[in-house]
């Protein structure tokens, strides 16, 4: 019965005790970076085909061990998450929206033919880890602490099948800008011989084979000096970067971002639309083309264009290079007055209308 929640988990602790000193942590919190620098802790819960969810614990931040038959190195059966953990003034760490993360993780685990985590359970992880690693969440300007869920087959056979061994685990990350130019507009990278994902693929999972495919165009992006890549589906509409979705701002102050079975659907976007719609802005989610995109701008109907997620949240795009063409992108202040709005009530400068935050 999906209305009745599940018992609470006991986790077992087991406190680190080489744990990063007070000295050693506050230097990494004064300059984190993106991804480099982890906590002394982690979260791992087991799953079994006849046990379920079982064995929650919080460990030492340390190697996992796997055989080398372990499922997940052979098919990348693997599905993650990314969410933050924001220090407000009075010192109290929230969350945003956990719960769609949950259920985001559940139709992944879905797509990838995982177990689906309850809501309730991934919420609990999150809050166990936030118990211990705590003095992690960093206090600074825009920075947070990432919060990376993930589950993988870590049963060891090598028929194709889904795996009836599973881990879940937990990994945190202080963070600071994501980007190392900030907030300054980035330039994106049309791949036009790569596609993220295909009809009826696993575009709208969080799993690992897709950020695997964009490596090569990234890699091709950053050669030809840009940031981030965009894709294409197969009849030309545009999707969404490596890891961000985009959004155009149209002259009559109409938001449109792409519609498509293939694309993540972002809760930075889906946050950033809703506060949009707040102030009075129409909001289209439907196929946008190419076309409709590099006409728009040399027409002025587009008059801004950004990208947005949880590690970026808001960036602007100020160009779009292809081998063909480079598109100087117009700037406005819709995206940077979002994205704002959206970080004031994240770090509980502006008051919560929508109920989003989630105390850890
Ligand atoms: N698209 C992709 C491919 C992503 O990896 C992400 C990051 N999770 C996003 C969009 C943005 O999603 P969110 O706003 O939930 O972080």
């Amino acid at each position: 019965d999906p209305t009745t929640a599940p018992a609470p988990l006991t986790f077992a602790v087991t406190k680190n005790l080489a744990a990063a000193t007070p000295a050693a942590r506050e230097e990494i919190l004064a300059n984190p970076g993106f991804g480099t620098n982890f906590t002394d802790h982690m979260v791992d819960i087991c799953w079994s085909q006849k046990g379920g969810w079982h064995r929650p614990r919080v460990q030492p931040y340390g190697p996992i061990s796997l055989s080398p038959a372990a499922a997940v190195l052979h098919y990348g059966q693997e599905i993650f998450e990314g969410i933050k953990a924001y220090r407000h003034a009075d010192g109290s760490i929230h969350t945003f929206r956990p719960e769609e993360n949950a259920r985001r993780l559940q139709r992944s685990a879905r797509r990838m033919a995982l177990p689906e985590l309850p809501v309730e359970h991934f919420l609990q992880s999150l809050r166990e880890l936030v118990a211990v690693d705590g003095d992690w969440v960093p206090a600074g300007a825009d920075q947070s602490l990432y919060l990376r869920p993930f589950m993988f087959a870590k049963e060891a056979f090598l028929g194709v099948r889904p795996a009836e061994k599973v881990a879940y685990y937990v990994i945190a990350s202080p963070a600071g800008a994501y980007f190392k130019g900030g907030v300054t507009p980035v330039k994106i990278w049309l791949s036009e011989d790569y596609a993220r994902a295909g009809k009826g693929g696993t575009g709208a999972a969080k799993t690992g084979g897709n950020y695997a495919a964009s490596l090569l165009p990234q890699a091709q992006a950053y050669e030809q000096g840009c940031d981030q890549v965009v894709f294409l589906d197969e009849d030309g509409n545009v999707e969404e970067l490596g890891g961000m979705n985009v959004v155009f701002v149209k002259k009559d102050g109409t938001l449109v971002t792409p519609q498509s079975e293939s694309i993540l659907a972002g809760i930075t976007r889906d946050s950033i639309l809703q506060l949009a719609e707040d102030r009075g802005h129409r909001v289209e989610r439907r196929a946008v083309s190419l076309a409709e995109w590099r006409d728009g701008v040399a027409s002025g109907d587009i008059v801004e264009v950004f990208a947005c997620g949880t590690a970026a949240v808001v960036t602007p795009i100020g160009a779009l290079k292809t081998p063909d063409f480079e598109d100087a992108q117009p700037s406005g202040t819709l995206a940077l007055e979002l994205r704002q709005h959206l970080t004031d009530i994240q770090y509980g400068r502006a008051e919560d209308t929508h109920g989003w935050l989630v105390r850890l």
